[in-house]
This record gives structure tokens, sequence and C-alpha cells, in this order.
């Protein structure tokens, strides 16, 4: 256990205890320690700890310090015979503290006259535990100077080993993932620290964060290669050491949000500020591209007063009482939001409930409404100094979480001024959103019909409302500059995020252009849904099925109302994700039955549970792995764990009407893990007494089971190609690499070749083969498929009708002949040259 260095809880002269006009304290009865004559009137935190008790005279207070020392801060002598007088008390008896936080306030002038002595005994407890050493004895000090080191005996070594709720354990991780602590990893260990009882904090690079604190430890400003310092203490202290070392070698920055918008056009002179950006035309104001699209529409601008908070509180009690209210309506309205949203919407939500509980904010909060601050003072306070600190790292990212946090703030701040934190209720049709900034929460509350598109003076395009309006389909332009804000109220614009552009003073002529390019995409679009509920045939009258890739019930709403002949992945990941423990057999039985309701018959294949690698999950500590992607995964973390496995099939097989599920595979290798599955499925099958089989499918995903297929084919009742991962184990590049982001691509000759020995196999055993990888659902990519002899495509839901309409404009003996070209080809980039080529060649492909 490491030493602890005390620090000044007050300003005055330190003395030793036997100078203290009181024999228990003198003779050491309490414990040994110093004493502080004072010469100011606040004691403060000598260390960070949990306050054990105040006294009812509040003249002392008993911290408990990390290492178990336990403190006594005891203000003045006989100052119990004061009954409170003087005396202010800022914290309460289970409250924790950081070092230096101010515990009481008392009057020094009033104590002097009515007091014994001021001179304050600072005591160790329960010092047999540990000595104490290089105490600044005869010296005068100042509020946070070293005071003493207490040093752990053998005596209190010996107690922690008997001990165990005590001890603490240190380890060391090195943090390997691109992006380092950022918001979704904070999120992360947060969460599985807070799941633990012991006290945990982290360090890096000499700064220090409390564990279960998110915003916390995203203030570390860890990078990927820097070493973390886990220091826990407390019951279980080293099996959290242990978890913790593992999740973080396990994060990946796939648990990072996507950005919204590629290929965004270069950002304006003026950055993501807010600066007039010097490469402005009259009438025309460049941004950055934060969701594609054109709009044609009326300015709406948003005016956005911050909202005025009163430094003074009126009293600790009401304070309090207002800030957990406060909490307490921003909490349920954000759950509200997240249970009628979802995907990303829903996931910005989360963050902001995560921010909302945070243990560091809630605590400083706290501790300035204990000083006498109104809670939104506090609060503001709270938030705004995180808020600093993110921003200080420099990294965008961290940038971009702040924009959560002010988000957050005046959620707060406008509950605890009794208003609904709605911007704008009443949009007028067409509305296009001009503002210095937008916070998720305004975009999530805004009426998503009414609203044509975003116009932001500042804002990133990575931030969470750039990627939500993405996820709308709402244009979006950010760091247009302050410019925009001159735009008036009803002004007609041209909002064109394809190419980073905002017409303010478009012309009759520009006007009209923009609407009939928006009219023909309408109509387009109009004509792909109308036709989307019919079976898909190729041109020359080839049936194909178009399948929906599905995560979540509300997606099977999106995938029914888009045509989706039913679901060829459902992955299941969703229910096992971002919780304490695995969903049981009822909960996971109610949400495929969901969905298999909601598909009203059509087919429904499930796949078994594919986490592990860069799906890290809490309750399910792995070995720790130096290369997850090639770890346990998919089926074999089925494997691993039987009991989960058994559990999912269960759920699986109980679903109603029997016979419209299917199960399906993730990481098959070879043939032996099909049959270790399908013993288990027959024996879940004489337990429920049901007699029908269900179909068993396998995901072709790794080379080893593209070539090995025909044998695979033989152990299953159909086949699907998952392109993503089948792309990264045959490239052997990172399906996450942000470096190699532009190679990993699956129209590879060497994919397409193992997808065309797949076909084969599956042709030859008569077996059914999809291709529900990412593929699937590139129209550049289709007539490909379509060529090596795929006849299903399971794809993203709203891709469906324009999928639809492609492949009916399509004929097989066309795309035989361009699959064959695309086979003899030696790189990726020919591929796509040939696939461009063809597209460009069939008008209704273009999209
Ligand atoms: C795939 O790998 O192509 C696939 C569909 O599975 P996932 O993307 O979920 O790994
Ligand atoms: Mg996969």
């Amino acid at each position: 256990m490491a030493n602890l260095t005390l620090v000044s809880p007050l300003r005055g002269w330190c003395a030793p205890l036997d100078e203290t006009p009181d024999a228990v304290f003198a003779q050491r009865l309490l414990g040994d320690g110093v004493a502080i004559d004072p010469t100011a009137g606040v004691l403060h935190a000598p260390c960070d700890g949990e306050v054990i008790s105040v006294a009812a005279a509040r003249h002392a207070v008993a911290l408990r310090a990390p290492n178990g020392a336990e403190i006594l801060l005891h203000v003045g002598i006989d100052t119990v015979a004061l009954n409170g007088d003087g005396f202010e008390v800022l914290v309460a008896a289970g409250a924790r503290v950081r070092q230096g936080d101010a515990l009481l306030n008392f009057d020094l002038d009033q104590l002097a006259q009515r007091a014994k002595s001021l001179i304050t005994p600072i005591v160790i407890t329960n010092g047999e535990r540990f000595s104490i050493a290089n105490a600044r004895v005869g010296q005068s000090v100042d509020i946070g100077d070293p005071l003493l080191e207490l040093q752990p005996t053998a005596a209190g070594a010996k107690t922690h080993i008997d001990q165990a709720a005590q001890q603490e354990v240190t380890g060391r991780v090195t943090v390997a993932h691109d992006h380092g602590i950022h918001a979704r990893p904070a999120a992360l260990i947060a969460n599985y620290a807070k799941t633990s009882p012991a006290e945990i904090s982290i360090a890096v690079r000499g700064r220090k964060a409390n564990g279960k604190s998110a915003v916390a430890l995203m203030s570390l400003g860890a990078q990927r290669g820097d070493e973390l310092t886990l220091v826990a203490s407390g019951p279980d202290a080293a099996k959290a050491v242990a978890e913790l070392k593992k999740l973080v070698l396990s994060l990946d920055e796939k648990t990072a949000s996507p950005a919204p918008a590629s290929a965004s056009p270069p950002p304006p002179a003026s950055g993501g500020g807010v600066g007039r950006g010097p490469s402005q035309t009259p009438g025309r104001l460049r941004g950055v591209i934060a969701s594609r699209g054109l709009a044609v529409g009326r300015a709406v601008p948003l005016e956005s007063a911050e909202v005025q908070v009163a430094e003074a509180g009126r009293g600790i009690a009401h304070e309090s009482a207002e800030f957990e209210r406060a909490r307490a309506e921003v909490r349920t309205r954000l759950e509200q939001i997240a249970a009628s949203s979802h995907g990303t919407a829903r996931e910005v939500i989360a963050a902001h409930l995560e921010f909302l509980d945070d243990w560091e904010l809630v605590a400083a909060a706290r501790r300035s409404i204990a000083r006498g601050k109104s809670a939104g003072f506090a609060w503001r306070r709270a938030v705004r100094e995180s808020a600093d600190t993110l921003r200080a790292l420099g990294d965008p990212r961290m940038s971009e979480r702040v924009d959560d946090l002010l988000d957050l703030e005046s959620q707060v701040l406008l509950t605890l001024h009794g208003e609904e934190p709605v911007v704008i209720r009443n949009l007028p049709e067409r509305a296009i959103l001009i503002a210095e900034d937008l916070k998720p929460s305004q975009l999530v509350s805004l009426d998503a019909t009414r609203l044509a598109g975003i116009c932001l003076a500042a804002g990133g395009p990575t931030s969470h409302v750039a990627i939500l309006a993405a996820a709308m389909g709402i244009p979006a332009l950010v760091a247009l500059g302050s410019a925009v804000l001159d735009i008036v109220e009803g002004a007609w614009l041209v909002l064109d995020a394809e190419q980073g552009n905002l017409a303010t003073a478009p012309d009759q002529t520009a006007l009209a252009a923009a609407e009939q390019t928006l009219a023909a995409r309408q109509q387009r679009k109009q004509a792909e849904r109308a036709a989307a509920h019919a079976d898909c045939r190729t041109a020359d009258g080839v049936r194909i099925e178009v399948f929906a890739n599905l995560g979540s019930l509300a997606e099977a709403q999106v995938a029914m109302a888009h045509g989706a002949e039913g679901c060829g992945l459902l992955r299941t990941e969703f229910l096992f994700l971002e919780r304490d423990a695995p969903p049981d057999e009822e909960e996971q039985l109610r949400q495929y039955q969901g969905i298999a309701t909601t598909l009203d018959g059509r087919p429904l294949v499930i796949r078994t549970l594919d986490i592990g690698g860069d799906k890290p999950i809490p309750y399910l500590p792995m070995p720790a792995e130096p290369n997850p992607a090639l770890g346990l995964r998919g089926v074999r973390t089925s494997l691993w764990r039987p009991d989960l496995l058994r559990v999912q099939l269960r759920a699986i097989l109980r679903v109603q009407p029997a016979g419209q599920c299917r199960v399906l595979l993730p990481m098959i290798t070879d043939t032996a893990e099909i049959r270790a599955v399908r013993r288990m499925i027959d024996e879940v099958r004489r337990e429920l007494r049901i007699n029908g089989s269900i179909p068993l499918g396998a995901m072709i995903e790794t080379p080893a089971a593209a070539l090995l297929a025909e044998r695979v084919a033989t152990e299953v009742e159909f086949l699907s190609i998952g392109t993503n991962d089948l792309t990264q184990y045959t490239l052997a590049m990172d399906r996450g690499h942000s470096e190699l982001a532009h190679r990993i691509d699956g129209l590879h000759p060497a994919v397409l070749r193992l997808i065309a020995t797949t076909v084969a196999a599956a042709d030859k055993h008569s077996r059914f083969v999809a291709v529900c990888g990412g593929l699937a659902s590139e129209p550049a990519a289709v007539p490909v498929l379509l060529g090596l002899g795929v006849q299903e495509l399971s794809v993203v839901p709203t891709l469906i009708p324009q999928l639809k309409s492609l492949i009916r404009t399509l004929t097989l003996d066309a795309c035989r002949s361009l699959a064959q070209r695309a086979v003899a080809l030696d790189t990726a980039e020919a591929v796509r040259a040939l696939v461009n080529d063809f597209s460009a060649s069939e008008p209704q492909v273009a999209s």
C-alpha cells in the first residue's frame, strides 16, 4: 500500500500535538497527528475521502481516506460547548469529498472570544496502522501545503491482509485502441466501476480520476499507448483491477459513434469556430457537410439566450431538493424520449443520461450547494469545470462531448426554472433552422416532418447533432461562420449539403432548379416506395428475395414499411450489450416474439450471439487477448459459454408460430462447431418437447468456411455470407482500421472468388445462400453478386426500395458477364472501376 500525503486543511501555524491545551489530544489518546493554529475560518479536506461523521455541534469532521486512514479534524478546543454557534457545516456524513474541498466554515473571531483555544488537532484515529512522517511542525502552512505523510506500518499491512475489504490493489494496463479513453470507452469503464463495491481510481501522466465517473475519466485525456494505473481498494479490489484491465484491453474503436458524413469538402478557413470565413462569397456560404442532402426552405433563426442563475442559494436543504427534483424531471423526460427513439438518437440520449448521473459532476454540484450556492449555479459550475477540462485536451472528439455536457447543463437549468427544454414548438413547414449551434436534445424535440435542413455557424461534422441529423435524414451544414446568423427569418434558402454550400439569396431560377432536382428525387423515391412491397424479379424474370438486417424491434417496423420480405439477419447483440447481466430466457423470448409478430409470418433469421473481440460486455469477462479479432468471437464464444447459448436457443425455439424462425451461427470455421450447436438444439427441443426441427444456417465469414463451404453445406440448411468479416479476414485488414478504410473493399477479387466458391457449394447441395454483409446494401455491388449466383440479399432496411428497383432493371446475363470479368481482375480498384462503368451505363442505377 502506498504512502498518503495529507495536505494542510487550514491556513495557520502547525504545532506538535503536545502543544494542544487538552490532555486527550496532547497525550494522543485519540491518535497521533499534528495541530494547527488557524488564521482563516474555512476547514478543507486534507485528502480525498468519505465523510464518516460530522459532530452534532458542527465543530468536528471525520474522514476516511482511500487507504483506510481515519482522520479527525477537530476545530478548536472545548468548542463542543458552543453547540454549533459560529459553525456552518458544508458536508454530510456519507459524502465523498476531494482533497481541498471546504468541509466547514467557522467564525474565527467568535471562536477566539468564546472557545478555550482555536488550535485544531488533526489526528489519525486508527493510527496503529500508520506511522507519521515528515510532519510540517514548527512552520506556517497554507491550505493545500503538504502537512504530513502516512506510511502503512507492518501491523497495518497485516491488518490489511486480514481485512481484505480495505486492501488496495494496483494494476497497470496500456491503452491500445486508436482514440484513447474518449466518451464511449469512458462510459464503459465507469459503468463497470459503478458495479464494483471497491473504490477505484485511474491515473495517467500524473493525473488521477475517479473510475466511477465517465466525465472524470474523459478528462484524463488518455491516448493510445498511455499506461493507465488502476488502483482499487475495499471489497473486491483485486477483482475490480483484473476486470478493468480486461475491459481496457478489449475496448475497441468500433464502439465509437460513426462519422455521419464522409468526404466532406474542406472546412472554411474559420474551421469549427464562428468566424466569418474569408472564403465566403456574396449570397453563398461555405460550410462543412454534417448530413448529406439537398433542401429548399425558409430560414428559421433559433435564439438561444443563456439561462441566468443566481449565485447564492436559498438554504442548503431547499437547493438540494431543487437539484434532485430537476435531475429527476430531466431523467424522466430523457427516458421518455429514449423509449420512443432508436438508433443514434437513443445513443445520444443514453449519453445524456450517463452524464446526468455522473458521480463527479453530481458530487461537485452537491458540494457547491453545501457551500451555500444555488442549485443552478452549482450545476453550471460543475458542468463548466468539466467542460473546460475536456476542451483543454484539444481533442476534437472530446470537445464534441462538451456540447453534450452543455446541452445537459441547459436542460437541468431550464427545468430548475420550471421551463420545458423545448426550443421551438411550432416549426413552420420546410423550416431551415439557423443557429450558432444546436443541442442534440433540441434537435430530437423538434418536429422532424417540418424540418427541411439545418445550418449552424459553429459545430463539427462528427458531433452528436451531425450524427442525429444524418440518422433523421435531414441535410445539415456546420461551421458556416457567423455570417449565417445574419440571415433574416423567412428568407428562402437553398441548402446544398452535397457540395457544402448555402445559397442565402437564391434568385427565382436557382430556386426553381433546386425544386426541380428535389421533385425528381422525391418522385423516384415515391415510385420506389410504391413498388417496394411487390416481389422483386430481374428484368429477365429471375426472382431475387430482399430481406432486412435488423438490430431491434423498431427496425423491424421500419423494414416492414420498406417492403422487407423477412429478416435475413437479426443481430442479437443489441439485447446483450450495455447492461449488467445477460437477458434471461423470458426477456429474449419477448424480444424475438415481438420481432416475429411484426414480420407477420415472414422468415426471421436469428443469429446467435456474436460478441467478443470488438464487442466487450462487462458481465462476460473474456480472457485478455492480444488480438481479439482472432480470438473468442461468434460461435466460439457461445461454445465457450454454453450456458448463454442454451438460454438463447430455448428462447428462439419457443417463438410462435413454430417454423418462422431460423438459427444462424456466426464465425463458423469448420463443421465440428455446427455439430456441437446442433446437438444442443436437439437437447433443447427434447426439453421443450418440440418435435419439428428448426433450420440451422452457417455464416460464411472466414476464408476457412468459404473454402470448406461444400462440407459446411452438408451440415446446415442454409448459408449466409457475411462480407464484412469475410473481407477483413481475407484481406487481413481490420474492418475498423481508419487508415486502411479505403482498401477494405468487399469487391476485392479474392473476396468475390470466395463468394463464388460458396454459391457453387450451396448450389451443389441445393441449399439457399444469402449475402447479409454490407456488400449486399451497396447498389454498385449488387449486379456482381447476382452475377455470381446470389439470389437472396439481406440489407439495410431503408435501402430495400432502391435496391429492388435497381434489380428490376438488371438482366442476369449482363450481371453474369460483369461478374466473370470482375473475378478475373487483380485489384479491388479495378473491380470498382468496372462496376462503376456498368452502373453508369444503366441510368436507373444512379442514386
Ligand atoms: C458480416 O460480417 O458481414 C456480418 C453480417 O456480421 P457483422 O457485421 O455483424 O459482424
Ligand atoms: Mg460478422
